[in-house]
């Protein structure tokens, strides 16, 4: 697993500022009872435009919305104010390299979690270097979970609230001390639901399935991505409906889809091998159109990317945009 470098600014209520002053008291309602929500977006560095582009910004914006109105916390940022403050940190960063940007709405004041005023609320962008993962080309080892994916009934999966990260956090501390890499949820029915941070798709017989957005998994963007890839693009068949775990057991393929796990082949899941342990064909295919799809730049036809700031290059230069 990834550990995170403490980054030299962060963006905390309305201003980049040292990561050390970036500070709440310890009895806030997002400490003492987890009232939050964020979102995980990725920035991919442009060299020859020195500059990031935001992946599926407009997607994150609204699921932040949506999460708050679900969690029922002010939603204190509009999309230009959070693409300002990602400008006005990313321009202080040193980072010239793929980032992992988290901006997230919390309360501070308030009882039993309901913020009665947009004062009651602060907000704060991170961004860490986020280089690709391994496992895009080693594959994953996963083990189905013991812990049961949380529902809509009690804390819905659909948003991306702080607290939903206490139930798969169980579930990947699990997998981790029985050696496996990642834990795949069931939800409440026992069908397949979804990873502590990821989409799972399998692939049987040329069909591709993954679960439906109502079996207790995050409205992942990702996801979308990819079914927009795999149909579209790729002429191939996505079926979206319950999934049982014994078709993982059977399947040609399988793999994961998310902002930080990008495409991720699973090469095994409960000790049995998927396929011949290698990321399979369908996978490859779709790894390749998501991360061209992803570095286009100025050349995006999809309206996938939104662009970042020109940053000087690490000499104190100006990026090729300023000389045009
Ligand atoms: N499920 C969970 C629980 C997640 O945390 C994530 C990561 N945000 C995903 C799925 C994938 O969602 P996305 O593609 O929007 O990153």
């Amino acid at each position: 697993m990834t550990v995170l470098e403490k980054p030299p600014y962060i963006w905390f209520k309305d201003a980049v500022r040292p990561w050390e002053e970036a500070t709440v008291h310890v009895w806030t309602e997002a400490v003492v009872r987890a009232a939050s929500v964020f979102e995980g977006m990725r920035g991919y560095w442009n060299e020859q435009e020195s500059r990031h582009y935001f992946l599926h910004m407009p997607d994150h914006m609204r699921r932040l919305a949506d999460s708050a109105r679900v969690a029922r916390i002010p939603r204190i940022v509009t999309f230009e104010e959070c693409l300002g403050a990602l400008h006005d940190l990313l321009s202080a960063m040193p980072y010239r390299e793929d980032v992992y940007i988290r901006p997230t709405l919390f309360l501070e004041e308030g009882r039993y979690s309901v913020g009665g005023s947009p004062d009651d609320c602060g907000f704060f962008v991170a961004i860490f270097p986020s280089p690709r993962e391994k496992s895009i080309t080693s594959g994953l080892r996963c083990q189905i979970s013991s812990w049961q994916r949380a529902d809509d009934a009690s804390a819905p999966p659909r948003v991306k609230a702080a607290a939903s990260y206490y139930n798969l956090r169980f579930a990947r501390m699990e997998a981790t001390s029985n050696g496996y890499d990642e834990a795949i949820l069931l939800n409440r029915q026992g069908k397949v639901a979804e990873t502590g941070g990821a989409s799972v798709f399998l692939v049987r017989d040329g069909r591709i399935v993954t679960p439906h957005v109502g079996s207790s998994i995050l409205e992942s963007i990702t996801r979308r991505s990819a079914i927009e890839l795999l149909t579209a693009e790729l002429g191939l068949r996505v079926d979206e409906r319950e999934v049982e775990r014994s078709e993982l057991y059977v399947a040609d393929e399988v793999f994961l889809t998310g902002t930080l796990c990008e495409i991720t082949p699973v090469v095994d899941v409960d000790g049995l091998e998927i396929g011949d342990r290698k990321p399979g064909p369908v996978t490859r295919e779709l790894q390749e159109r998501y991360y061209a799809a992803c570095r286009q730049g100025q050349a995006d036809r999809r309206g996938w990317l939104t662009a970042g700031p020109v940053l000087p290059g690490e000499d104190g230069s100006r990026g090729k945009e300023d000389g045009l």
